[in-house]
């Protein structure tokens, strides 16, 4: 009886797909699935597992910020799932309605795969992981829910640092990620360029230049092997030249965080102490405004007993 209990039994993944005909928990349930493997693979250590952990509560955060809401029992429709997923990782299920996710689901993805397979020269491995992601999810309309469709390298000597675009379905996820990005996650550099044109873009843009030696490129998921020019806009705030005549909304692009990267990782120190030390507080304050009213809107067509009160100075750190 066990042994044809255990023949019938469908593997975890087709448990989850048979629950969720919707594109975001079939891709978050998916990309959380597939970094609990590559961790598995990898071999699991104290980083990794927080990456997880962070991830995890971002998937659950932006789930339950969510035009539709989508809450854990829905992400992870399997029983047997949900338990052992809360058990295994507890703080992202007592956080997500209180803390506020500092990065998006996948950028976490993307920094788990970059620390696996990211040694090798020409980012192959790399590459095919993204590629089987971004065919494996599902499409809403003609976005992947939580899935970034671009990537970008930036090179400086023998070191890369990838960034994604920011993947939010919604204007209002778009803005909220990127005030706390601004506040709490991008080099000091790269956010004061940012918050320059965001939310309004009325002053004057603060530019910033990247040394001649350091190389930025940005690829499609679909098709690594074409080269994406940067938009009119990361022309503006990072002086990217052969820029496209398009664009995208400040801090969304992959050259955002990719960028962000090479500053932290060459300036070493620690840019966020930096920002508070230099009180910008006119900024500071900007973004909590915008955050706030963000917010408001993603809430307020709830009852008042289900609106979760969120603020941008408290952020999940597992
Ligand atoms: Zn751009």
């Amino acid at each position: 009886m066990a042994e044809s209990d255990k023949k019938t039994k469908k593997s975890k993944e087709e448990r989850a797909k048979a629950f969720c005909s919707n594109a975001f928990a079939h891709n978050a349930f998916f990309l959380f699935n597939k970094a609990t493997e590559i961790v598995k693979d990898y071999g699991s250590s104290t980083q990794m597992k927080q990456i997880l952990d962070q991830m995890l509560h971002s998937i659950l955060f932006l789930g339950n910020i969510h035009f539709s809401r989508y809450l854990p029992h829905y992400i992870f429709a399997d029983v047997e799932m949900f338990h052992q997923t809360s058990e295994d990782f507890p703080g992202p299920f007592t956080h997500y309605q209180t803390h506020v996710a500092l990065r998006t689901p996948f950028s976490y993805f993307l920094e788990l795969v970059t620390i696996c397979y990211g040694h090798d020269e020409n980012d192959k491995e790399v590459e095919s992981t993204l590629s089987e992601i971004l065919h494996d999810c599902r499409k809403s309309g003609d976005q992947y829910p939580l899935i970034s469709t671009v990537i970008c390298i930036c090179e400086s000597g023998g070191s890369r640092y990838y960034g994604a675009s920011l993947s939010c379905e919604g204007d209002q996820e778009r803005e909220i990620m990127t005030a706390v990005s601004c506040v709490h996650v991008w080099h000091l550099k790269v956010s004061s360029a940012v918050m320059s044109v965001f939310p309004e873009d009325t002053g004057e843009p603060r530019s910033i230049k990247l040394p001649d030696t350091v190389k930025c490129r940005a690829y499609a998921v679909a098709d690594m092997r074409k080269l994406k020019p940067p938009c009119k806009r990361c022309n503006q705030l990072y002086s990217l030249p052969d820029h496209t005549n398009h664009s995208n909304p400040p801090g969304n692009c992959a050259e955002t965080e990719a960028i962000s990267n090479f500053f932290n990782a060459e300036n070493h120190g620690n840019s966020r102490q930096t920002l508070f030390r230099h009180n910008h507080q006119e900024e500071m304050q900007r973004m909590s405004k915008c955050f706030d009213n963000n917010m408001e809107k993603r809430m307020e067509r709830r009852s008042v007993r289900n609106r979760d009160k969120y603020s941008i100075n408290k952020v999940y750190n597992s």
